[in-house]
Formats: structure tokens, sequence, C-alpha cells
């Protein structure tokens, strides 16, 4: 069986590694020149930390990221929740940056003897199992997978009912070295929400390698905040404690504002979307990267267990597809009402996701303990 997918990003990369496994030939075609990750820092939940054991990254990725001891929220300076983590109790979450999550995931991909082509455009697919590419040749396969991110061209070439929605805040995103803030508290996840003189956010957490992931909310209509390069007297004067750390942001970091999408259906014939293609969300639950692959590692097994492949992308669908919605939903709320600022709303609804073991992950290769 063989498999044809599009983007070489978490979700494409860990689709193709779980059906390498399961005896599949795959190839994933890249736009870009090189395989590169945007956007600084990343958290993983337990469940994308156990997707990745399944991959065969687990253990590039935990040798490094940083592993919190807590995770606390601060509103107007003063601390209104805080949870330990990471030991004994209930949340695993480690904190890195991009290029590490996704250099382990690529290790693991060269391992498998996966080829990735750069400089290879997807345009779109036929159901019948066909990929498209900018360069005008059609492959053949029995499994096509659209993995090319939020704006898929392969899952717009398919005319698929796709609701999009953006909301009202956006953020900046930035790596800063961690010197000024080593030790104590310091070595925790930190919420840093302000609701006066105005709304900003700045989410604190700590990566590999001394590195300092800064995640930087405002509304979309503050002109102030909501730009790029950051004005260090904004953010400074409502955010004092993290002054040695803003002023050294200068003209880096990205812009992105939260974003949704929803589709109809997963798959149309052979062809399957998975990852931010088929259900982005707003990074308010940290689970977009963690349920792509999530999703990716059960497409791959439930795909290699049937005989006929659109059935099976329907199965997996209907397995997968009322915990994604709920994640969906949940982050949409979240970043509706900005209740992350009154404290973490960690509760079985919130952290349904993180606490999910996902299929085709084998549990007894990632016994809890360790973590401790
Ligand atoms: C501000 C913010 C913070 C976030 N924080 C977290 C977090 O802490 N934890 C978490 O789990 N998730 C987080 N996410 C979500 C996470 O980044 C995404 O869910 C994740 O990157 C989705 O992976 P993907 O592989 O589906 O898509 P992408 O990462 O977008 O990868 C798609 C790949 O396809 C390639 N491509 C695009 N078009 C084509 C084409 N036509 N042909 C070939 N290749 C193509 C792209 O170059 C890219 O390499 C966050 C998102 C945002 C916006």
């Amino acid at each position: 069986m063989h498999a044809e997918i599009a983007g070489a990003g978490f979700a494409g990369l860990a689709a193709a590694i779980a059906l390498r496994r399961r005896g599949w030939s795959v190839r994933v075609h890249e736009k870009e020149a090189e395989l590169r990750a945007f956007g600084a820092g990343i958290f993983i939940w337990e469940n994308g930390q156990r997707a990745l054991q399944a991959i065969g990254a687990y253990e590039d990725v935990a040798r490094g990221a940083h592993r919190p001891p807590g995770y606390e929220t601060r509103r107007n300076g003063v601390r209104n929740s805080f949870e330990k983590i990471n030991g004994t109790n209930r949340y695993l979450l480690q904190t890195m940056t991009r290029q590490h999550l996704y250099s382990a995931i690529i290790a693991s991909a060269e391992r498998e003897g996966i080829e990735v082509l750069t400089r290879s455009e997807a345009v779109g697919a036929r159901p019948e199992g066909v990929l498209h590419l900018a360069d005008g040749r059609s492959l053949e396969a029995d499994l096509v997978i659209a993995a090319d991110g939020v704006r898929s061209a392969v899952r717009d070439s398919l005319g698929l009912a796709c609701e999009r929605r953006k909301y009202q805040d956006g953020i900046v995103r930035v790596l800063v070295d961690r010197a000024p803030f080593i030790g104590g508290d310091w070595e925790h996840v930190i919420d840093f929400w302000a609701f006066e003189p105005r709304i900003l956010r700045i989410l604190y957490a700590p990566c590999e390698e001394g590195r300092l992931y800064l995640v930087m909310m405002s509304p979309r209509d503050d002109k102030e905040a909501a730009t790029l390069p950051i004005d260090p007297a904004v953010w400074g004067s409502v955010f004092p404690m993290l002054v040695p750390a803003i002023q050294t942001i200068g003209a880096r970091g990205r812009y992105d504002v939260y974003e949704m999408t929803r589709l109809d259906t997963w798959s149309v014939g052979r062809v399957a979307i998975v990852g931010d293609a088929a259900h982005a969300l707003p990074p308010t639950l940290a689970q977009g990267a963690c349920l792509a692959m999530m999703n990716a590692l059960s497409l791959a097994e439930i795909v290699t267990a049937g005989s006929d492949v659109p059935a099976s992308l329907k199965r997996w669908e209907d397995q997968e597809r009322a915990l994604t919605d709920h994640t969906q939903a949940r982050s949409a709320e979240l970043a509706r009402t900005r209740a992350l600022g009154a404290g973490m709303q960690w509760d079985d609804v919130g952290l349904r996701a993180a606490l999910h073991v996902p299929f085709g992950s084998r549990p007894e290769e990632f016994p809890r303990r360790t973590q401790a």
C-alpha cells in the first residue's frame, strides 16, 4: 500500500512515520525549500507526548525539553491559580522550541527512510486517490493525505464545506534568552494577564537550552499592541517584571490571529484531511499539534487494519471526531471569553484531550512514573 502526503508539518510527518512503521510505502511533499519550524515555542501535553512515543520521536523530544514543575496564572500581578505538574500528579506537559520538536520528528522520519521532497507543492487531489502537484504531475496512491496546514490547497480543491472563523485576539510569538529568569518560580509556566489599563497577556514558558518562549496576546483592534515589531514601552509598562526579556525582543516575532477551521467531513474517497487542514483551533488549550499527531497516528492504525481505504477513513472520523470537536469548541469558548484570565480552567472538560491515550500508541511504552 502506498500513500502520498501533502505537507511535512507535524501532521504529515506523524502520518508518514506511523504508516511506514505499519508497512506502507510513503512519500511526503513539502512546498518549502527546506524543513523549518515556524512559530517560536510549543507546549506538548501528555497526549502529544504519547503520540510522539508511538512515532519514535519521544526520546529525542524529552531529552532537553523543559518540564515545568508548576503552572500558574497571575492577574494584574496577583497569582490566582497554581498547579504542580510533571511529578506524580495528573498533568504532564513539556515546553520546547518548535525546532526542537520538529527536529526530533524529522530524525525519526529519517530513521524510517521516509522520502520527503522539498519544493514539491501540492495543488489538489482526486477522491479516487490522486495527488496533483504544481509541477503538473499527478501521482496515484492507495491513500492521499492532505496535511498542508490551515490554508490547505488540497482540501480546498475537493470543494468540501468548510467553516472558518477568526477570533478577537491575536498573538505575537517570540523566543528570547532566559538568562535573567532562572530558578524558583521562573521554572514554571506563568500566564500573566492584565485587564487594566488594557487587555494584554504574556504566557511565559521556559524551553530547552536557556530559551524562553513568550506568547504575547492582545485584542486585534489594539493598534499599539497588536503589531510588529512590538513596542517595549507598551508591554513593559503592563508587565514590569518581564522587562529584561521584553527589551531584548527587538524586531523578532511572528503575529497570528486566533483561527478555527471546521470541515463537514475529514475524507473523500481515498483522500484524508488531517491536522490544521481539517481542524485548526485557537491555541487556548495548546492542543493543535497534539491533536494533529494523535489523529495522524490513529489514521495510520485504522487504515492499516481495514481492507477498504474509503471505509476505513470514515471509521477513523467516526472514532476520533468527537474528541477533536469537543476540544475545538472548548478552545473557541476560551478564546471568546478570555476565561483563562480568571485562572487555569483545568478540568476534565478542558483537558479531556490532554488526558486521552491516543489510538495506535502503546501505553506500555509510556510509563507515566518515569516522568516523576
Ligand atoms: C499562536 C499559536 C500557538 C500554538 N501553540 C500550540 C501549542 O502550544 N501546542 C500545540 O499542540 N499546538 C499549538 N498550536 C497549533 C499548532 O501550531 C498546529 O496545530 C500545528 O502546527 C498543525 O500541524 P499541521 O502539520 O497540521 O500544519 P502545519 O504545521 O501548518 O504544517 C503544514 C505543512 O504543510 C506545508 N504546506 C502548506 N501548503 C502546502 C502545499 N500546498 N503543498 C505542500 N506542502 C504544503 C507547510 O509548509 C507546512 O510544512 C499553536 C498555534 C498557534 C497559531
